[in-house]
């Protein structure tokens, strides 16, 4: 999967691709899709929800320049995947899941994995997480119209957030760096997401 997928189309960080290679993808996706875990493409987990791409997991994990004292605030914590791919890499995860049932057996499984570093809530992510503010990076795992003014503001000066934003249909995955107290934003390519629901209702 990582020499095939993620090496093969251009991702270079060592760190990413050392945890891309620890984590066992085969434990986070369900007992009846195990035999997919390594393919080319995301796959559901339940509750409408789905585990990202590999390729796009490694890419948005580069993006972040992530560094060993890092802490990170995920959004959309999801299976937990991309929660332990973090997590192997920086100091603290913080992560928030907007489904319960997800946010709970991702906690529990990773606990159960051994990851001590990680803190997963039930919430809506597009709040941040105020408590444990600021960050030191923030990655948005669910596409967005915009880019949510508390992440911002929980961000640390320099920091980066990783966020796919475009429409319901096709998001752009979109680098923001906090430069001065402002954003600066780049673009990388055209991605699907499922949607970052901020209408709690
Ligand atoms: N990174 C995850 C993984 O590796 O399994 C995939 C995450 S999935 C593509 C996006 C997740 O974002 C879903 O689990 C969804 O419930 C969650 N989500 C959507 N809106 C949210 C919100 N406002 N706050 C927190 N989580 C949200």
């Amino acid at each position: 999967m990582v020499e095939e997928q993620i090496v093969a189309r251009g991702v270079t960080d060592e760190k990413t691709l050392s945890a891309m290679n620890k984590v066992e993808r085969h434990n986070f996706v369900p007992e009846s899709l195990r035999e997919d875990a390594y393919k080319d493409y995301p796959l559901p987990i339940g509750k409408e929800q789905t585990i990202s791409q590999p390729y796009m997991v490694a890419i948005m994990t580069e993006e972040l320049v992530l560094e060993s004292a890092d802490r990170v605030l995920e959004v959309g914590t999801g299976s937990g995947y991309q929660t332990a791919i973090l997590a192997e890499i920086v100091k603290e995860v913080y992560s928030v899941e907007r489904v319960e049932s997800l946010a709970n057996d991702s906690m529990a499984k990773l606990k159960e994995m051994g990851y001590n570093n990680i803190l997963v809530k039930t919430g809506n992510g597009s709040k941040g997480w105020k408590e444990y503010s600021p960050f030191d990076k923030i990655l948005v795992t669910a596409g967005t119209n915009h880019i949510p003014d508390s992440l911002f503001e929980q961000l640390k000066e320099g920091g980066k957030i990783v966020i796919p934003v475009g429409d319901k249909y096709t998001q752009e995955l979109t680098v923001v760096t906090k430069v001065n107290g402002k954003m600066q934003e780049r673009k990388l390519f055209e991605c699907v997401f499922v949607p970052l629901i901020e209408d709690e209702g």
